[in-house]
């Protein structure tokens, strides 16, 4: 690779493109991270090919190698953590704390998967028929395709990567070509390995060309995607026409309820960290906020009074609380959707500036007199905008949380225990958080929604074996 240039890394080998693509900082739009290859479709199609071959060689490596592999890959994740994070935060925005952290539980995902790779028992049975023993195995699926969003960069792709490979399989990764570098990194990281060529495969571009041919690809057994609801529908068509398994986990539109006997310094608190840590841009993030009207002015209050110190700048400037949008695309959007909710009748409270830097800046924005039936609370916006929605009591709460296309995430502030532990078993969503921010989950436990949110089996903790192998049932004569 040229110095400020970055290739893709198809069966073993580095590979370069007329076709590139630079890569920007939103924190300032004149500091260039390098020039990214685009892979062509055929690259993308040898870039199969290769997965195919490879994945005989790794699935045959005894389990001890395996483990290894993936230990040496977290190792280095965790030792390199301050320096991949700050690339992190300076290619996606996120301020240099969550960037570093990050790259951290990366590393974390690549330690749990290898011990994984050691605990793949079977089962056995009798036969209903006598002198026949049945057993039970998993395989490896095959050629798993991975495809990324740009709002967590590594994370995303180690918690589909470590499970694909810990389990036998080959993998074809994707990122989204707003964060390359990050994508480069984590592949320099697995292309040191011990691995036979064509294990795993870096092919950047865009959705459009290189998602494509990996999505319609019949060579390919398994696509695992995190990204937007469009884009999952379109993967869900194309692996159907070709009965390739798959797994969405998509947008969401997740609610932080506060009742009427919440620690409100808290519910503060909670709904500050939910909605705008990493400038919004999270599919766990509260961008509604269900409030009773006994609490409801107190609490607007406090919020206000917090978000009114939270630090918006450069995310590398160590006192950074709030990054950058990330990009003009993202801000423009989110600004639209200020101006959609203030003309549906809600009320900007505070935040939602923007300045003529470099970099894509915007204060977090509250909105308060909104309701559940506005377009601001039925979209996805993808950005720190929050909307207050008050409401009577629990019941009403309850019903307007779960009043929506999606059931990602939810959570409750209450100290009454009827309540949340009514919530916890009623809320429509993947995860609950009870006195918590409706974003930041585990790394041993499942993830992933219900309704629009998600399809197919769980990913991460003991659950991703599901999607990452195929059960074999065998039949031994012994008698
Ligand atoms: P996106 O859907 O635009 O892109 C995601 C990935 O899909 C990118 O790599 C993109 O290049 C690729 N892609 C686009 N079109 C494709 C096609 N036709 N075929 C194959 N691949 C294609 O999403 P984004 O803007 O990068 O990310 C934001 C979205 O991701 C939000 O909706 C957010 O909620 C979601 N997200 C969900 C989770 C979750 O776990 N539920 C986590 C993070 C982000």
């Amino acid at each position: 690779m040229t110095s400020g240039q970055f290739d893709n890394y198809i069966d073993g080998v580095w590979v370069g493109s007329q076709k590139r693509i630079t890569n920007v900082s939103p924190s300032d739009t004149e500091d260039v991270l390098g020039d990214y290859a685009q892979a062509s479709v055929e690259e993308t199609h040898a870039a199969i090919a290769a997965a195919v071959a490879g994945q005989r060689g790794w699935q045959a490596t005894g389990l001890e190698h395996r483990y290894k592999v993936l230990m040496a890959i977290g190792d280095e994740l965790l030792e390199r953590s301050e320096e991949l994070g700050a690339q992190l935060s300076r290619e996606e925005g996120k301020p240099l704390a969550e960037g570093r952290g990050e790259v951290y539980r990366s590393g974390q995902f690549f330690h749990y998967f290898a011990a994984e790779v050691l605990r793949q028992m079977g089962d056995t049975a009798d036969s209903v028929r006598p002198g026949i023993e049945v057993e039970t195995r998993r395989e490896p699926m095959g050629v798993v395709v991975v495809i990324t969003p740009w709002n967590f960069p590594m994370a995303t792709a180690a918690w589909k990567i470590a499970p694909a490979l810990a389990f036998g399989n080959a993998v074809v990764f994707k990122p989204a070509n707003l964060v390359p570098a990050s994508a480069v990194s984590l592949t320099e990281i697995i292309s040191r390995q011990d691995m036979p060529a064509g294990t795993f495969n870096l092919v950047m571009g865009s959705g459009r060309e290189v998602g494509e041919a990996l999505i319609t690809s019949p060579a390919v057994d398994a696509i695992t995607f995190t990204g937007s609801l469009q884009t999952g529908k379109r993967i869900a068509a194309a692996a159907a026409a070709n009965l390739t398994k798959f797994q969405l986990e998509m947008g969401s539109k997740n609610a932080l309820v506060v009742l009427d006997d919440a620690d409100l310094d808290l519910a503060a608190e909670c709904a500050v960290n939910g909605a705008f840590s990493g400038t919004g841009q999270k599919c766990t993030a509260s961008s509604r906020l269900i409030v009773t009207a006994a609490v409801h002015d107190a609490f607007v209050e406090k919020m206000c009074e917090r978000m009114a110190q939270l630090k918006v700048g450069h995310a590398l400037d160590a006192q950074t609380q709030i990054g950058p949008v990330v990009d003009a695309g993202q801000l423009a959007q989110n600004l639209e959707y200020l101006e959609l909710g203030t003309s549906e009748g809600a009320q900007l409270v505070c935040g939602g500036e923007v300045d003529d830097s470099k970099g894509y800046y915007m204060t977090p924005a509250l909105l308060v007199n909104s309701h559940n039936a506005m377009t601001i609370n039925r979209d996805e916006v993808f950005g720190p905008i929050a909307c207050v929605i008050k409401v009577a009591d629990y019941e009403e709460a309850l019903a307007t949380l779960n009043d929506t296309q999606y059931g990602l995430t939810a959570g409750v502030i209450t100290r009454s225990l009827r309540d949340a532990t009514h919530f916890k078993r009623h809320a429509r969503t993947g995860c609950v958080m009870v006195n918590l921010p409706t974003a930041g989950t585990d790394y041993h436990v499942p993830f992933g929604g219900r309704k629009s949110s998600s399809f197919g089996s769980r990913e991460q903790g003991q659950y991703a074996v599901e999607f990452y192998t195929e059960i074999k049932t065998t039949y031994i004569r012994s008698a």
